[in-house]
C-alpha cells in the first residue's frame, strides 16, 4: 500500500517546517512495515548514510529493507546547511600528527572519493538538488591566516590538491559583503546543494535498484542472536546483517556504540527572497561560506535569492522556542545590512559529534555495522560511509576497517552524565569565539 503525499506534508513524523521541506520534490509516502519480512540487510535510518548504504547494497544484488522512523531525510540529512566540504572534519595536519602521513593521505583520498561519489550520484540519478560549486572559508582572526595558507600549500604539495586559493582582505570583502573577515580561502572543489532533495533523490535511486523503504517505522529493538531480528511496533525484519545509520537519533537503541557519539542541536534560518541583486551583493559568486569559529556560522544563497544562514548551537534536547530570533542575531553580526529582511523559516536539526570530530565506524557484534558522528561534515562523507558499509557487509572490509581503526573515546560520564560534561566544555569553546 503506497499512499501519495508530499514529503513536506503535515502530520506526525512530518518534516521540520524548513525552507527545504517547503521546496521539496514531491515524494510518495513509503508504507510502514507491517508483519515480518526477510532481507539480507536491514538498514536502520533513512538519512544520507542509510540511503547510500541501501543503494550500494541493492546495486550489489542484496535484498535490502530500510526502516525510517519518520520520513526519508527527516533527520540531519534533510535539515543541514547543504555545504560540501573537502577532506575529513579534521585537517590533514591534525591527522598527520596523530596517524602519520600515510594514513592521513588515505583518509584524504577517501574524502575526495566521497565528493566524486556525490557528484556521480547526482548526475547518474538526475537528482534535482540545486548543486553548485564553490565553498569559501571565511577567516575571522588575523593570527589564523598564515596557518590556513600553509595548509593549502601543504595540500597542493603532498596531496596533489590544487583547488584552494587564498583571498586577502579586499578580495574577501568583494566576495562577501561583510566586515567580519580578515581573509578567505576558496575551495573550488567544494560546493552546496539542497540536502532534502538529495535525500529524496537517493531514496528514489535506492528503490529503483530494488531496496524496499519503509517510513513511519521506528525500530524499537534488535534481537541480535542467533541472527538479527529488527523490531518495529508493527513488524519485524529478519536479516543476515544490520547497518545502523540512526546517527544523532540513535539514543538507547544500541548501547555498545551510543557513548561514542553525542547529539547536539544546530539551528538554521532562511530569509524572505531578497531579489537577485541584493542577494548577489551579499555573496558575489554564489558559493557557500563557513566561518572559522568554534560555533560555525555557515550560509549561502538559495536559487530564489534567500539567504540561508546557520549559526548558534545548543546542547539541550529541549526545543528552541524562537529559532528565528536566535539565529537572526548571528546573521546580523555578519550582515547588519539585513536588519530589515524578513525571516521566513527557522528550524533546528540534531547532528552527532565525536570527541575527536572524526566519524565513528564500528562493527556491532557479529552481524552489525554502524557509521555515524560525522560532526557537522557529513554531506559528502555519508555517501562514502554508505559505500563502505556495503563493502564491509559484502566481505571486503579493508576500507571500512581503516575508518573503524581511528582511535575514538567514549564521551565520559555514561549515558546520563556525558551531556552535562559536554555542555560545560562546549560552552567554554563557544565563549572563546567571543574573546
Ligand atoms: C543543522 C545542521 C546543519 C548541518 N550542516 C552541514 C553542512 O553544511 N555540511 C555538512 O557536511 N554537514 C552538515 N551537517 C551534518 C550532516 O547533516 C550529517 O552529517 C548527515 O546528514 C548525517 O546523515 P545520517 O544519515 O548519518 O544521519 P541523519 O540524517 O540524522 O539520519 C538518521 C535517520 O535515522 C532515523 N532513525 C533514528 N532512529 C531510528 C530508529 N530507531 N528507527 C528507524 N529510524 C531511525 C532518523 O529519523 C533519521 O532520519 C549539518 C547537520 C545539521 C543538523
Amino acid at each position: 500500500m503506497t499512499a501519495t503525499s508530499t514529503s513536506a506534508g503535515p502530520g506526525p513524523g512530518a518534516h521540520a517546517q524548513s525552507y527545504y521541506a517547503a521546496t521539496a520534490t514531491p515524494a510518495p509516502l513509503q508504507p510502514r512495515l507491517e508483519g515480518t519480512t526477510d532481507a539480507d540487510v536491514c538498514v536502520v535510518g533513512g538519512g544520507f548514510t542509510g540511503l547510500s548504504a541501501a543503494l550500494h547494497l541493492a546495486e550489489r544484488g542484496y535484498r535490502v529493507v530500510l526502516l525510517e522512523a519518520r520520513r526519508i531525510g527527516w533527520g540531519a540529512s534533510g535539515r543541514n546547511g547543504g555545504q560540501i566540504g573537502s577532506g575529513q572534519r579534521q585537517d590533514v595536519l591534525w591527522m598527520e600528527a596523530r596517524l602519520g602521513r600515510d594514513t592521513a593521505q588515505r583518509l584524504w583520498a577517501l574524502a575526495e572519493e566521497a565528493k566524486t561519489l556525490l557528484r556521480e550520484r547526482i548526475e547518474r540519478h538526475r537528482i534535482a538538488c540545486d548543486h553548485r560549486p564553490g565553498n569559501l572559508l571565511a577567516i575571522t582572526r588575523q593570527r589564523h591566516v598564515a596557518e590556513y595558507a600553509a595548509e593549502a600549500e601543504h595540500l597542493a604539495r603532498h596531496y596533489g590538491y590544487d583547488q584552494l586559493r587564498m583571498l586577502d582582505r579586499p578580495a574577501m570583502r568583494e566576495a562577501v559583503a561583510s566586515e567580519a573577515y580578515v581573509a578567505g580561502r576558496l575551495d573550488t572543489g567544494g560546493g552546496h546543494l539542497h540536502p532534502l532533495n538529495l535525500a529524496l533523490g537517493l531514496a528514489d535511486a535506492a528503490r529503483a535498484a530494488g531496496a524496499v523503504l519503509h517510513e513511519g517505522s521506528a525500530v524499537v529493538g534488535i534481537d541480535w542472536e542467533p541472527t538479527p531480528v529488527v523490531r518495529t511496533a508493527h513488524g519485524a525484519v529478519r536479516a543476515a546483517n544490520v547497518a545502523l545509520c540512526a546517527n544523532g537519533y540513535l539514543d538507547g537503541l544500541e548501547p555498545r556504540v551510543a557513548a561514542n557519539i553525542m547529539p547536539i542541536v544546530n539551528h538554521v534560518i532562511a530569509t524572505a527572497p531578497l531579489g537577485a541583486e541584493r542577494a548577489r551583493a551579499l555573496i558575489r559568486d554564489d558559493v557557500c561560506v563557513a566561518a572559522t569559529k568554534f560555533v560555525v556560522d555557515y550560509y549561502r544563497l538559495t536559487p530564489d535569492h534567500r539567504l540561508l544562514f546557520g549559526g548558534g548551537e545548543t546542547y539541550s534536547p529541549r526545543e528552541m522556542p524562537d529559532v528565528r530570533g536566535f539565529v537572526r542575531r548571528y546573521m546580523l553580526a555578519v550582515f547588519p545590512q539585513l536588519a530589515d529582511a524578513r525571516i521566513d523559516y527557522g528550524w533546528s536539526g540534531t547532528l552527532a559529534i565525536t570527541i575527536n570530530r572524526m566519524p565513528h565506524f564500528a562493527r556491532v557484534g557479529r552481524h552489525g555495522f554502524c557509521a555515524h558522528g560525522f560532526s557537522g561534515h557529513g554531506v559528502a562523507l555519508t555517501q562514502l560511509a554508505g559505500k563502505l558499509l556495503a563493502e564491509a557487509i559484502a566481505g571486503t572490509a579493508e576500507r571500512f576497517d581503516l575508518m573503524a581503526s581511528l582511535p575514538h573515546r567514549a564521551f565520559p560520564g555514561g549515558r546520563w552524565l556525558r551531556h552535562p560534561l559536554l555542555v560545560a566544555g562546549m560552552l567554554w569553546y563557544a565563549l572563546r569565539d567571543r574573546l
